[in-house]
Formats: structure tokens, C-alpha cells, sequence
């Protein structure tokens, strides 16, 4: 087969030509996720090809628009990994500094072609037995976009979260790398203004780090830190350890959301009032959201348990009280022109008249 359809090229990269040369073809679909590539030219896709670890750079980016096009190559110069070009597509794509860490750490193979492996078979060669493994890989699923619609925010908020964890949210750098020319100048650090990305406005910027700092005062104990350079993935997950409870409205859960919510509402507000960007309105308007939802009974004390609360918890955050019960009531209406006011609702229960 490999001599009929093939000639010298891998099983793994012969072009279509039809016939039954495309009908096999077809099922190399499923064999893709288990190409591996180790880098020698570059000329393998950077978002599509498995060249670094076990995932496509794309599912790591949590962006699904880098250009098909860009070849691994395009990232290497003189036979060596091109760093600064890495470190940008790192900020604008939202890939994590491990996984650029991890291109810089991979070796390239000088002067020679790429070379394809076949991940499911020990010595690399591809197998047709093997193969069949791939009809059932999944794809990683996102921490957190589950939890997202039941955490108790309104839809607005969700969806914003939803954006945000899909990378979706159009931050300066974003829109730099939307191919839209501008200057970036974030809002949040009021002395040295920084790149506005998300990694910045959303988690070290000196507007955000504030806040956080303020809410992880909220709980005690042996929680894992908060780091300055988490992801927000990375945020999300140590912040659900700072409480070991499951339910998807506690705060340990959902806390992070309103406060990347609030953020962005800050952030907006500085940039289109033309106004100073003040982590304490964040924090204070995270604080009234709670406060809120456990009036109205979104959050109730379960969902508040282990956690040092810093504001007051209202009277009435009891579970939501019953409807008050409407029922018709008769009454003789005046002559004209008289009106009639029934101030206190009052009414004889033996007639059934106001
Ligand atoms: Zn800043």
C-alpha cells in the first residue's frame, strides 16, 4: 500500500490525487490528532500540526483564529527558536508563558526536513491498528465553562465570562492582533502605564492585582497563592481550592467571575469617561453584587460557607420568602364625584369587600 499510494512520501503526508487514494485520505482525518511532528524546516502547520506536546497549539491558545497558513518556520530564525516573536504571539493569542517556554525548549533539527511520527506505536511508524484509537479521542474540554451558567450572575455576565475564557474579549493586544493599527496604553496602572492584554488588565496589571489581593483576604487557611503570573485558567482553579466545596454558586467559585466582570466594567468606564481607573470601585461594586444576590436569595449561607466575609450579610438573606398571595377583592365605588382611597388595603374577609 505504501508503495502504491505513497511513493516516497509518509503515509502521513501523501497528497490526495482521487480514487481510492482520497478515500484513504479521508480516514487520515482520524489519524491526525495522532501525527506528531518533530520540527526540522518548520513547515508544519504552528496552530494545527501536533509538533508540541499532545495538543495543537490552537486548543492551547484558547483561540480558534490563528491563521491555518502560519508554518511552524515562521518562528524560527537562523536555525534557532525566534523568542520575541514567540513572547508577542504569546500575549496577543493567550498562550501560557509555560507553553512558550516549552517551543523555546524544543530542538529543531538542523538543515533537515520535518519528521513525522506516529504517536499511537511505539517505534513511530504508522499502524492501521492503532488507528483505530482515534475515533474516539475528545477534545479537552475548558475548566470552568460549565460552571459558568449556574454560578448565579446574570446572563450578561456569563456570556462576557463564556468570551473571556475563549479568549474573546477585545483587549488591545486582541485588537493588534486583529491586524487593527493602534497603540496600546492600559488603564489599570495610573504611574506606568502598561500593554493592555488580558494576562495584564485581568491579573497583573496594578488595578486587578488590587483587587484580587483584596478578595483572597476573604479566606483563610492553607489555600494554594495566588501567583502573578497565573493564567486565568490558572486563576479560576486555585481560586476553587480556596474552599473545598462543590456547589457551583459558592463563592469560592463564583467570586472570580464577578470580579473579572467588575474589572471590565472599571476598565470601560476609565476608558470611554476619560476617568481614573479605581480598583476600589471594583471591589466595591463585587462587594454589592454579593451583597445583592444574598438579599434576593441567589446566594444563599451554604454558598458562603468558610468564607471570612467583609461585608454586612442583610437582614432579609433568608431563603426567598414566599409570594405574597393575590386575590380579587369586591368594592362599591362612590358616586360621582367622589373618589374613594383604600390607604391600608383593608377589606372584610365575612364579604369579601374593600
Ligand atoms: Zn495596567
Amino acid at each position: 500500500m505504501t508503495a502504491k499510494y505513497c511513493h516516497k512520501a509518509s503515509p502521513l503526508t501523501a497528497r490526495a490525487k482521487g480514487g481510492s487514494r482520497k478515500r484513504l485520505l479521508r480516514a487520515r482525518i482520524l489519524a491526525h490528532p495522532h501525527m506528531r511532528w518533530v520540527v526540522g524546516e518548520g513547515n508544519v502547520s504552528f496552530w494545527d500540526d501536533l509538533w508540541l506536546g499532545d495538543a495543537p497549539l490552537r486548543e492551547l491558545s484558547m483561540d480558534d483564529r490563528g491563521g491555518p497558513l502560519v508554518r511552524v518556520a515562521d518562528f524560527i530564525m537562523e536555525g534557532k527558536w525566534n523568542e520575541a516573536k514567540l513572547r508577542l504571539i504569546q500575549a496577543q493569542a493567550g498562550l501560557t508563558p509555560q507553553v512558550v517556554r516549552k517551543i523555546l525548549d524544543t530542538p529543531i533539527i538542523p538543515d533537515g526536513p520535518d519528521v513525522p511520527r506516529w504517536r499511537l506505536s511505539r517505534n513511530g511508524e504508522f499502524s492501521l491498528a492503532t488507528t483505530w484509537e482515534t475515533t474516539r479521542t475528545q477534545r479537552p474540554t475548558i475548566q470552568g465553562l460549565d460552571d459558568i451558567w449556574k454560578a448565579g450572575l446574570t446572563s450578561s455576565m456569563a456570556i462576557f465570562i463564556w468570551r473571556h475564557i475563549s479568549n474573546r474579549i477585545p483587549v488591545d493586544t486582541k485588537l493588534q492582533w486583529r491586524k487593527m493599527e493602534m497603540a496600546s496604553k492600559c488603564q489599570c496602572c495610573p504611574h506606568r502605564p502598561g500593554i493592555e492584554s488580558l494576562q495584564h488588565l485581568f491579573i497583573q496589571g496594578s488595578g486587578a492585582s488590587a483587587v484580587w489581593r483584596e478578595f483572597d483576604s476573604w479566606f483563610g487557611g492553607s489555600s494554594p497563592p495566588l501567583r502573578i503570573n497565573d493564567t486565568i485558567p490558572d486563576r479560576l482553579k486555585v481560586w476553587a481550592q480556596r474552599v473545598r466545596r462543590q456547589g457551583r454558586k459558592h463563592l469560592g467559585r463564583a467570586m472570580p467571575y464577578i470580579i473579572l466582570w467588575f474589572l471590565w466594567a472599571e476598565r470601560n468606564r476609565s476608558r470611554h469617561q476619560s476617568v481614573r481607573f479605581k480598583p476600589f470601585n471594583v471591589v466595591w461594586q463585587v462587594q454589592t453584587f454579593i451583597r445583592n444576590g444574598m438579599t434576593n436569595g441567589t446566594y444563599k449561607p451554604k454558598h458562603w460557607k468558610g468564607v471570612l466575609l467583609k461585608v454586612n450579610i442583610p437582614n432579609q438573606a433568608e431563603p426567598r420568602r414566599s409570594r405574597p398571595l393575590a386575590m380579587a377583592i369586591k368594592w362599591n365605588p362612590p358616586e360621582q364625584p367622589w373618589i374613594k382611597l383604600n390607604t391600608d388595603g383593608a377589606y372584610c374577609e365575612d364579604t369579601d369587600k374593600a
